[in-house]
């Protein structure tokens, strides 16, 4: 939707291609976009918004970040740290909001296969949010396969107040996660790497008991081997990969829509101005790389260093350096994880 944003800018009006019966039947959930994780982006939504010349409206400002250890629990608060996003076919979502900006008609129901559209297209964008057919094109590399699971619940909520947990016992080696939709709807998930296909079922049975909730009916969902990973190039003959199918997953968090609609925007630029399109997203090699780090540090925390962390970030010094949105970078935090191991 991005890349047909910024070609439609550019006179360039694209066939698109959608195996689902609408834009964004996938499953409804929420999302988060979190400043910290985009730096030196002060703002990714004023960026993205300013970009694409559209008006993407998030559910809510983010002002507070509430992040549990099995025994400790650290407050982040401040003006703005970042938005959630609704994800879906709800009219509000980010894919449904994009798809009223752009004029191009949309073959529903519809999975070419990509092969023939590269014979009969000058340029084929693949965004089809996984890797098969970078892994067919042999140009992929998984490097985590999380699996998730979460809900929709009802009660009163905090539309601003996102949550956290790092518990062994819930979500082996990732976290649980719960973001409002408003103020009386909200969705948690569990992301974990867990031992066993059954054993995602196991710690998404023990998410509900703990905290006694109770899905909203047809509202669970399961994504099992999301994979993430890298690729080797992101342009194959006139093929250009975005988004997820490009490798633009932020590791240590999967958090990859701000680098998915960025990738839609420089393939768009890449197909307007004839520049190289590895080049132009060659910045997000690096940020890959950084996340990775900090990822595969996770994974070797026990739930009583996760009790140290929360604990560390309660303190006032940690909160001020959050809130400061230039002086952390994903790299300085990564070269601190590669001393620690
Ligand atoms: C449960 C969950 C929680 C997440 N939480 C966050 C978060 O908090 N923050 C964050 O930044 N990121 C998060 N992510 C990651 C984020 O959702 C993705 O990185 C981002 O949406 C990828 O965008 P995309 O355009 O590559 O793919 P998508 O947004 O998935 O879009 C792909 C589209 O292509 C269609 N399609 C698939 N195959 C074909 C085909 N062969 N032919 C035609 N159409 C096809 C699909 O139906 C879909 O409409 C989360 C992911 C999941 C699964």
């Amino acid at each position: 939707m991005a890349c047909a944003r910024h070609l439609e800018q550019n006179g360039i009006y694209p066939d698109i291609f959608e195996k689902r019966h609408r834009v964004g039947e996938r499953f409804p959930n929420m999302e988060a976009i979190m400043h910290l994780m985009h730096r030196p982006i002060k703002d990714s939504l004023v960026y993205l918004n300013n970009l694409l010349d559209v008006d993407l409206k998030p559910a809510a400002v983010v002002h507070t970040v509430e992040m549990h250890s099995p025994n400790h629990k650290a407050v982040i608060t401040g003006k703005n740290l970042g938005y959630s996003t609704i994800r879906g076919h709800d009219d509000r979502s980010w894919e449904c909001q994009l798809a009223n900006t752009v004029k191009a008609h949309i073959n529903f129901n519809c999975a070419p296969n990509y092969s023939e559209l590269e014979k009969e297209y000058d340029w084929v964008v693949v965004a089809t949010g996984d890797s098969s057919i970078s892994r067919d094109l042999g140009v992929w590399t998984t490097d985590l396969e999380p699996f998730l699971r979460g809900c929709i619940i009802k009660g009163d909520f905090d539309p601003g107040k996102i949550r956290l947990w790092f518990n062994q016992s819930l979500s082996k080696q990732g976290y649980v996660y719960f973001a409002p939709y408003d103020s009386n709807e909200a969705s948690i998930c569990t992301a974990a790497a867990p031992s066993s296909p059954d054993d995602i079922d196991d710690l998404w049975a023990k998410t509900i008991d703990h905290f006694g909730i109770t899905p909203e009916p047809g509202s669970e969902f399961k994504v099992e081997e999301y994979k993430i990973g890298r690729v080797s190039t992101r342009q194959i003959r006139n093929i250009l990969l975005t988004g997820n199918a490009g490798g633009f997953i932020e590791p240590m968090m999967g958090f990859g829509q701000v680098p998915a609609l960025l990738s839609g925007f420089y393939a768009a630029q890449a197909i307007v101005t004839g520049a190289d399109y590895n080049q132009l997203t060659n910045w997000f090699n690096k940020r890959y790389e950084s996340s990775l780090i900090l990822r595969k540090y996770m994974h070797g925390l026990d739930d009583k260093a996760f009790d140290r962390i929360v604990l560390a970030l309660n303190n006032r010094l940690s909160q001020s350096i959050i809130n400061n949105s230039h002086i952390i970078q994903l790299a300085i935090l990564a070269r601190m994880a590669a001393l620690r191991t």
